[in-house]
């Protein structure tokens, strides 16, 4: 009776948004089958102990026991897994088909609705930390920060504030910043990292001299932020790996079938000195993968989990946005270039860099409520990527990328209790990702 009381009232406080008071500090998660982050067998059995916001201790049943007191969650049945990270997500957009127009409508929303509401999306969809890679800075740093102060419920956030580029396209100006000069991108970068962004984000890079983006590199190394470089045209991979880019998103290079050869080789030269860390890359397959699939079975699109935390006019417009799925521009190409993908992820598994785990979460139709499990569904059953390495790629690796992996990324003693569980065995069914039961981040039960 008291546990089912303690239950009650965890949900009733989450449902309430803020951090809800601890009712029991200690938390035992039991019985579970445990993959912790780490390369080796899962764990049978497995107990695990939170202590406040970390983890206390990890073992198994029989060995570690369960303090007196400790609140008790089953995990029998269950794949315990440290909470998922996307590693490619846009907050400030939740689905709608038109840019112009959501930005016209809604901007001013943005810190107060929208990136809450797809932090929130995300958190229940077992993402616990999530890298956002480009949205006005003042509200992307607002809403880190209320997240990681309690005060309302979304995965851990890691944000880059404004695209970095040449130019900004028409009215994007409050979250695209343009770069007149090596000066003037080194004063750009110090303006946002004196912010707090966590990570620099470039794009349209190929539109800016060399000069520009080494500038806009170094200065983010020396302030200790990563940089992040989309990746769609050849010279902006050219230019990224000659700058030192630490990690490059989505498989571009739209129709064409393969990566150059002078890329592939720039790229294995790269990888192969280990001395300068993974190269690591974010190939962001799910959002074109799918569109064909859900353009022609669109129930999914009728899922109420992408309405949590938005009001229901703005639901309406993002619904009739998507009304004509087929007619959208924003997918011209991707039929033509879905066979394209397998063979370009391919070629940068092969040579040598480290995939990670990212959906663009937010572009039209890919809503953070799904878009993460089915990018780790895409990698298992399409792309023929074994299930252990692809739950790597959205827990360990991520933290690594992020240079928190002292922290949180793996379900070890002394980190972060960002953990999930799933009933059923993840490693053989990964789409069972598409609903977690439990979900604890930073010791806190939301679900
Ligand atoms: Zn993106």
């Amino acid at each position: 009776m008291r546990l089912l009381l303690t239950v009650l009232l965890a949900l009733a406080t989450v449902a309430a948004g803020p951090a809800p008071p601890q009712a029991s500090r200690t938390k035992a998660l039991v019985g579970g089958t445990l993959v912790d982050g780490f390369a080796g067998s899962p764990i049978q059995n497995s107990v695990i102990l939170i202590d406040g916001d970390k983890i206390a201790a990890v073992g198994q049943v029989g060995s570690l026991a369960v303090p007196a007191g400790a609140e008790i969650i089953s995990t029998e049945g269950m794949t315990v897994l440290p909470g998922l990270w996307d590693m490619h997500v846009h907050t400030m957009i939740v689905g709608h088909a038109d840019y112009d127009h959501w930005d016209k409508a809604y901007m001013p929303q943005f810190e107060s609705v929208i990136m809450p509401a797809a932090a929130k999306q995300l958190l229940m969809a077992g993402v616990t930390s999530a890298r956002d890679l480009g949205g006005p800075l003042e509200a992307s740093i607002a809403v880190r920060d209320r997240i990681n102060a309690g005060k309302i419920p979304g995965s851990t956030l890691y944000v880059s504030g404004p695209f970095i580029q040449h130019e900004p396209y028409p009215n994007t100006e409050a979250y695209r910043w343009g770069v007149k000069g090596p000066d003037d991108g080194r004063a750009k970068v110090k303006k946002i990292a004196d912010a707090g962004v966590d990570v620099v984000k470039l794009i349209d890079q190929d539109q800016m001299t060399m000069d520009e983006v080494r500038a806009v590199v170094d200065e983010a190394h020396k302030r200790g932020k990563p940089v992040v470089a989309h990746s769609h045209r050849p010279e902006e991979i050219r230019r990224g790996l000659t700058a030192g880019v630490d990690c490059f998103e989505h498989t571009g290079l739209a129709t064409a079938p393969a990566y150059p050869d002078d890329i592939i080789a720039a790229i294995r030269e790269r990888t192969a000195k280990m001395s300068q860390g993974p190269l690591f890359w974010t190939p962001t397959i799910e959002g074109l993968l799918n569109y064909e699939y859900l353009r022609d079975n669109p129930e999914a699109l009728d899922d109420p989990a992408w309405h949590e935390g938005l009001p229901e006019a703005i639901v309406t417009d993002i619904r009739k946005s998507l009304e004509h799925s087929d007619r959208l521009p924003y997918f011209q190409l991707t039929a033509a270039r879905r066979p394209t993908l397998a063979h370009k992820f391919k070629q940068l598994r092969e040579a040598g860099v480290v995939q990670l785990i990212g959906t663009d979460s937010g572009i039209p139709m890919n809503f953070h409520s799904h878009s993460t499990w089915r990018e780790l569904d895409a990698w298992v059953n399409v792309l023929g990527v074994d299930p252990m390495t692809a739950l790597r790629a959205a827990t360990y690796w991520p933290s690594v990328a992020m240079k928190v992996d002292s922290k949180v990324g793996t379900v070890s003693a002394g980190k972060y209790a960002d953990i999930i569980a799933v009933r059923g065995d993840v490693l053989r069914y990964i789409s069972l990702l598409q609903r977690v039961d439990v979900i604890v981040k930073h010791g806190i039960r939301f679900k």
